[in-house]
């Protein structure tokens, strides 16, 4: 019988959108990312790019992780047969899925051929169904076997599994995310990763003036959020010498707007030390007194860099809703003291305005103290 070796095929699709040149940067960059996970596993591997898909020569029970890999749209177990001959496949089929379909199950032979070969994809299918026992239903199937033949190799899988799709992280380069513990900022994280930046995640903290609660929460996030770009760094900043000093200088209605425009100015020269590109927030139109378009205006005033928030047209329950399926959700839930509600009325000011919120700085001498505490921060690798 001809031979056949276990691989894992991984697709890719938006990639391939790109002019000729910036696809193969893009996929050089998902390649490493591939290896990244197999590599992590600690298993023996060889990988090879093949008109536009990826195989991955390894132990398939290995391949789980790779629906964290960005740019990858689904993966399978493959079996490689190094035969394209009709009897070959058949041959193996039959042997292969002895009892694949059980009793009372319906299945669905699936083929694609691409090449010259003496036969259709349709006579595979036909073919293909004739060996494997059970009753064919080409709608609604319980089992599929897909069967694909290529010049002159065959693979023939039964499950494809989704990856996250995306773009391969870092092939858009680097970003500073602003972490806080929450819910939101989490998900703004991943979807700053999910469209290939790799992510810096910048945490300003106020210990000892609040308990280290919310250092514990980022970092467990941070790690979680890690399982999609491998290597991160979380960056501690304490916050509470700015907040006092706001606090003693400024009335209370504009003291998280105050926070913020400190935040970001920190967050850029943070920025500009790790050669980042933009500065990402979980902010989301609206939700918040701090989030009203006049005081997101006040705050973007603060920033040279660009300032994204990809959750700024989303409901709470779709933040929620990706919070829960990347596994972030349940860390974010759990309470703490938030550094930003330090020293803040209920009702803060909706309205800013950018004058007189660049007076009180300037009065209070905020800037100089920010170069201070960004000296301060310390680097967590996770
Ligand atoms: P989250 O769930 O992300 O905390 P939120 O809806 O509670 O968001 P805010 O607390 O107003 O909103 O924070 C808005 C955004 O500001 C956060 O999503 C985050 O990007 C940033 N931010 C807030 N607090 C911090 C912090 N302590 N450190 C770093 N970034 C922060
Ligand atoms: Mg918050």
């Amino acid at each position: 019988m001809a031979k056949a070796v276990q691989e894992v095929l991984v697709r890719y699709g938006e990639i391939f959108l790109k002019s000729p040149f910036v696809f193969r940067q893009f996929e050089k960059k998902l390649v490493e990312n591939v290896a990244r996970v197999f590599k992590r596993r600690g298993v023996k591997f060889k990988i090879r790019k093949e008109r536009g898909r990826i195989f991955v020569e390894a132990p398939v029970s290995e391949a789980r992780e790779l629906q964290n890999v960005f740019g990858v749209v689904s993966f399978s177990p493959v079996w490689r047969l190094g035969s394209v001959k009709l009897k070959d496949i058949k041959n193996f089929c039959k042997d292969k899925f002895k009892g694949f379909v059980k009793k009372g199950e319906t299945f669905a032979v699936r083929a694609k051929r691409v090449g010259n070969h003496n036969f259709s994809s349709k006579d595979l299918e036909v073919e293909v169904g004739k060996v494997v026992r059970g009753k064919v239903d080409l709608s609604r199937p319980q089992k599929e076997i897909f069967v694909e033949v290529r010049e002159n190799e065959a693979y023939i899988f039964t499950e494809v599994f989704q990856g996250p799709g995306g773009l391969p992280v870092s092939s858009s380069g680097k970003v500073v995310s602003f972490i806080s513990g929450g819910i939101d900022s989490a998900v703004s994280s991943w979807l700053a990763m999910k469209r290939g930046c790799q992510v810096v995640f910048l945490h300003f903290h106020s210990f000892p003036l609040v308990s280290q609660k919310s250092i514990e929460k980022t970092k467990t996030i941070v790690e979680k959020l890690n399982d999609y770009q491998f290597n991160g760094k979380l960056i501690l900043i304490p916050f509470q010498k700015v907040q006092q000093l706001l606090k003693l200088g400024a009335p209370a209605k504009y003291l998280v707007v105050l926070y913020r425009r400190s935040m970001v100015r920190v967050g850029q020269n943070l920025a500009e030390e790790e050669k980042a590109k933009a500065l990402f927030t979980g902010e989301s139109l609206g939700q918040v007194s701090s989030q009203t378009l006049p005081n997101l205006a006040v705050i973007d005033e603060a920033a040279k860099l660009p300032v994204f928030r990809p959750l700024i047209g989303m409901d709470k329950a779709e933040i929620i809703d990706i919070a829960r399926k990347i596994g972030t959700f349940e860390t974010s839930i759990l309470p703490q003291e938030d550094c930003c509600q330090l020293f803040v009325p209920k009702h803060p000011a909706t309205q800013a305005n950018v004058a007189l919120i660049k007076d009180i700085e300037k009065k209070v001498g905020v800037q100089k103290l920010e170069r201070e505490i960004l000296k301060e921060k310390r680097e967590i690798f996770v």
